[in-house]
């Protein structure tokens, strides 16, 4: 059976617009899998990290891949792009998370999804609600309820080159 995911991207070394990039094209790519959306680039500020930007994205995913074997994916595509945790919450060349595997709550010890912080960050609410404006996040209630609250969060959405 097909699942609607989503799925976080985030960069902030390197070409960061590159690997957020690259990342996309990879996802599109996954076994079982088909992109269907995108949404723009944004740029923030980065939050519990340090150091340029970060450059933020989400992607919609329709994948017959269970949520585990698709976190093992993700984990897989962020250590091909060379993603290194010298300490925690450092910059990373590449972080992507699970934000939602269609309705379903999971909570095991290597996966929370709905993604546990998906409602405090900017720069997961502003692309989801690019692509879903109605969205409703599991256990959690409308996405849109959230973006008040995150309203401080420096974020703009990137000019396409
Ligand atoms: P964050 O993305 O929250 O800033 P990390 O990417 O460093 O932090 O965290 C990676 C760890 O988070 C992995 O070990 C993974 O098992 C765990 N994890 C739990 N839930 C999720 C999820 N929904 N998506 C991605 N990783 C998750
Ligand atoms: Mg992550």
């Amino acid at each position: 059976m097909s699942m609607k995911v989503f799925i976080g991207i985030g960069a902030n070394l390197g070409d960061a617009r590159a690997t957020v990039g690259k990342a996309i094209g990879t996802l599109a790519q996954l076994p079982d899998t088909k992109l269907v959306a995108q949404s723009a680039l944004f740029g923030s500020a980065p939050i519990d990290s340090s150091g340029d930007d970060y450059v933020n994205a989400v992607a919609e995913l329709s994948t017959s891949l269970s949520a585990t074997d698709l976190l093992q994916q993700l984990q897989a595509i962020e250590l091909a792009h060379g993603r290194e945790r010298p300490y925690r919450n450092a910059p990373r060349t590449l972080d992507l998370d699970l934000l939602l595997y269609g309705d379903e709550e999971i909570n095991t010890a290597d996966l929370q999804v709905p993604h546990p912080r998906m409602t405090e960050r900017a720069f997961v609410l502003l692309p989801l609600l690019q692509l879903v404006a109605d969205l409703h996040i599991p256990g959690k209630g409308r996405a849109q309820d959230y973006v008040a609250a995150v309203a401080e969060q420096r974020i703009h959405e990137l000019t396409p080159t």
